[in-house]
């Protein structure tokens, strides 16, 4: 039957066994449905199993017919056709109720499907689930989510990461071989590292924010979750693409982020296929807070970098510390904005019998929104307020311009940026959240990147230690802008020379 599917394969070994006729579209979906269906991680919100096996059935037809191999396949790449995917339940979908994890938007049916949705689909992937996140997006643990936290495959009392918390562990258990995310300011790079996977946050417009529920519209993108860069590339490939349903959508022509993704750097030879690169190392990346674990893995992963041929120098970027109050600004200004369209006249949760209309509004948000949502809320509120207005909102937008100029200062020393996506591993699921602050800092080396608009990714790079389990360890790679060819370029090679990527953790313990 399907036995010839493997358990934990990368997007290009399963598209391999569908073009070879292993297995068809319909098998590989049926068994990675049975695989989503107890997952034992809280990480599904919703499946569609008939949507799920019509899309399956298209795509088997489009890999019978004559032009079968070719959809989706821009390049070097290989075709997408028949292969699954799951999406954060922050993008809509007319075939899956769609909630941003929150209660508000419980059973909500979106009339259409999000670009990203519908991109990947045309390119005749087969969407098989929408998956936790923290509400609206907002947090870095999947603990805000009103479903339930989402656990780590590698260690059951660990957070996945968040907010794309439920994608990261469903590929990390092999569930699905790779996830859509969304990124406002770390929520690809944040889970794909804390699960051992790769994942890519492109430059800010590059893909479409057309049916991704907004939580922070100027730094909020869409990007791949999956265990291989070459995977990445061949998912952001089909992802992006002018849409002129998003005012802030690049017009850019598609570009093929695999060809020549195994390809040396121009100057360079295939036993040193990194030579002439420059990767930049921030100094205020390596200070204080990092914990010695993520930093003995980054050393490791330099040192292999400098073996395939790059050269590692310092860097500076002055505002590091300066980016994380910037984002809580920001984010929260234009969260609060955003969410007044959940007011329980427009969509989902409307409070009983009302006494007027400010108590329907008034009730329906406070029953609707969970405590983070809330707060975000307030703060962003009061930030935009008379009289706050400039000493926070439009200080805090200067301070994104400083971040954004140091980045371009740093770029003129170097071609790429290297260093930690997080300061330690994965904490506990119920380590105490009293206070917010602790989770806002462990943010620092994600939120820059955001606020300056640039492509960043995720790459898996080792583990530390947490009593008998191992958490895994990502390192970030950040480019100037457009620039994803060469992160990927890079991640490609240094995957190519290690195995931290084929990683996988121990058997998922059903219903646990
Ligand atoms: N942790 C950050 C926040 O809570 C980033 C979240 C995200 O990228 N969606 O805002």
């Amino acid at each position: 039957m399907t036995a010839s599917i493997p358990d934990f394969s990368d997007l290009a070994g399963l598209a391999k066994g569908l073009a070879d006729g292993a297995f068809t579209a319909p098998e590989l979906t049926q068994w990675t449905l049975r695989r989503l269906a107890d997952d034992g991680l809280n990480a599904v919100l919703a499946v569609n199993p008939e949507a799920s096996l019509r899309q399956a059935e298209a795509a088997q037809a489009q890999l019978r017919s004559a032009v079968a191999g070719q959809a989706g396949s821009l390049g070097r790449g290989f075709s997408l056709c028949g292969l699954p995917i799951a999406h954060k339940d922050i993008f809509v979908t007319r075939d899956w109720p769609t909630t941003a994890a929150s209660k508000i938007l419980a059973g909500y049916m979106s009339p259409f499907d999000a670009t990203v949705v519908e991109k990947l689909h045309h390119a005749g992937m087969v969407c098989v689930a929408k998956l936790n996140c923290d509400e609206f997006a907002m947090g870095s643990g999947n603990t805000h989510s009103a479903y339930g936290p989402t656990k780590n495959p590698w260690d059951h009392r660990a957070i996945p990461g968040g907010s794309s918390g439920g994608s990261a562990a469903a590929v990390a258990a092999g569930l699905v071989p790779a996830a859509t995310g969304t990124d406002t300011g770390g929520s690809i790079r944040q889970p794909a590292a804390m699960c051992g996977l790769t994942g890519i946050k492109p430059t800010y417009g590059r893909a479409s924010r057309w049916g991704m529920i907004a939580y922070a519209s100027s730094l909020d993108q869409a990007g791949p979750i999956a265990r291989t860069a070459l995977d990445c590339a061949v998912l952001l490939s089909a992802m992006c693409g002018f849409d002129q349903k998003d005012s802030t959508s690049l017009e850019l022509d598609a570009e093929d982020f695999a060809a020549g993704i195994d390809q040396p750097l121009p100057q360079a030879k295939a036993a040193t296929p990194l030579a002439g690169l420059r990767i930049g190392l921030p100094k205020e990346f390596f200070a204080d807070g990092l914990s010695t674990e993520v930093r003995a893995a980054i050393d490791a992963a330099l040192a292999e970098l400098t073996r395939l041929g790059a050269q590692i120098r310092e860097v500076s970027l002055p505002r590091t510390g300066l980016s994380i109050p910037a984002y809580y600004v920001i984010a929260p200004a234009e969260a609060s904005s955003n969410l007044s369209r959940f007011d329980g006249v427009r969509y989902g949760h409307r409070a009983a019998d009302p006494k007027d209309l400010m108590d329907l509004y008034c009730r329906s948000r406070a029953e609707g929104f969970g405590h983070e949502v809330k707060r975000r809320i307030l703060i962003g509120t009061f930030v935009l307020s008379h009289g706050y207005y400039d000493a926070y909102y439009i200080q805090a937008q200067r301070v994104r311009r400083l971040v954004a100029q140091d980045f371009d200062a740093a770029f003129a020393d170097c071609d790429l940026i290297a260093g930690p996506v997080a300061p330690t591993v994965a904490w506990d699921i119920d380590a105490p959240t009293t206070n917010p602050l602790q989770e806002y800092l462990a943010d620092i080396y994600t939120l820059g990147v955001n606020l300056a608009g640039l492509p960043a990714m995720s790459v898996p790079v080792g583990f530390g230690q947490a009593g008998a389990a191992q958490r895994p360890i990502g390192m970030q790679l950040i480019g100037p802008r457009l620039k994803e060819s060469l992160l990927l370029q890079t991640a490609y090679h240094l995957q190519a020379a290690t195995d931290w990527h084929t990683r996988t953790p121990p058997p998922v313990r059903r219903s646990a």
